[in-house]
């Protein structure tokens, strides 16, 4: 599943490829990929890409029009935008519609542009979506977010504030999309053995001090990866260039149950918590 560091690594391409390109027509191959198209689709044809920019883990190509397109990309999302002479960049979960030819048997959208460049949406499990809400409505779609990991407004207050309303592994409160957007599964047991806090320590126990060092981990660890590209475990696809991250060669605990700790050499554990892998170290991690 692309995490925040993968999903702002295509942003940062796309906004740079898509901007200042025209939208000449969209094929939609899976109506479940592009709710509420035609309707809302047929309205921005021939409006021009402005920018993309991104919320929590949710793409938004900002269009000159009345309505801007949303895009999650889910468990198996990729978007590639391919020119005339068949370059092409992007990123999302790592498959071999990577490297094949496009339009692939994952291909739902297809955008054309007016200079023969298309962008594909590819979703394997079709989870992922797109929408073309009016602008006016686009904020209406993150009330229930909380703010993003790398919003330079989030403070220490506001996370300890929300932690002491709660009593749930801090593990869990990370990684709640209605505390905080862009913790995923990764970087919340990463960030936490980067602390030495147990991911199963009470919110309701979290200090200051320790809040203030678990935000500047996060932080830290995202921006890090973000610089990487993201984390790509599959490695068979690296060949497109740009397309895969870095990061996984840089984890410490993530799916590394059994092996010895970088740090302490006792064997790293998995425990689930809401139903999510956990990876942590007992020995380090005792706070
Ligand atoms: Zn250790």
């Amino acid at each position: 599943m692309p995490e925040l560091p993968e999903v702002e690594s295509i942003r940062r391409k796309l906004n740079q490829i898509l901007s200042e390109r025209q939208i000449r027509s969209i094929e939609v191959r899976r109506d479940k990929s592009f709710l509420a198209f035609p309707t809302t689709g047929e309205e921005i044809l021939n409006n021009i890409v402005v920018g993309v920019k991104r919320r929590a883990k949710i793409l938004q190509i900002v269009l000159d029009g009345k309505r801007d397109l949303l895009i999650h990309l889910k468990m198996t999302g990729q978007l590639i935008f391919m020119d005339i002479d068949g370059q092409r960049a992007g990123g999302g979960h790592p498959s071999a519609d990577w490297v094949n030819d496009l339009p692939g048997k994952h291909t739902r959208v297809i955008f054309y542009l007016t200079d023969g460049s298309r962008l594909f949406f590819n979703d394997m499990r079709v989870f992922g979506w797109i929408r073309s809400p009016l602008k006016i409505d686009v904020d209406q779609e993150f009330v229930n977010y909380g703010p993003d990991i790398d919003d330079p407004n989030l403070t220490v207050d506001y996370l300890l504030d929300a932690a002491k309303r709660r009593q749930i592994p801090i593990k869990q409160f990370i990684m709640d999309n209605a505390v905080l957007c862009g913790v995923g599964n990764i970087y919340a047991s990463e960030s936490l053995f980067a602390t030495g806090i147990n991911p199963t320590k009470s919110t309701k126990e979290i200090t200051k001090k320790e809040m203030t060092i678990l935000l500047k981990a996060m932080q830290k660890i995202i921006a890090r990866s973000t610089e990487l590209g993201g984390t790509t475990f599959d490695g068979k696809y690296v060949g497109v260039d740009g397309f895969a991250g870095g990061f996984q060669n840089e984890l410490k605990v993530y799916g590394r149950d059994g092996q010895p700790c970088l740090s302490c050499k006792t064997k790293i554990s998995k425990i689930k918590q809401g139903g999510r892998g956990t990876f942590y170290c007992q020995s380090c991690q005792q706070k």
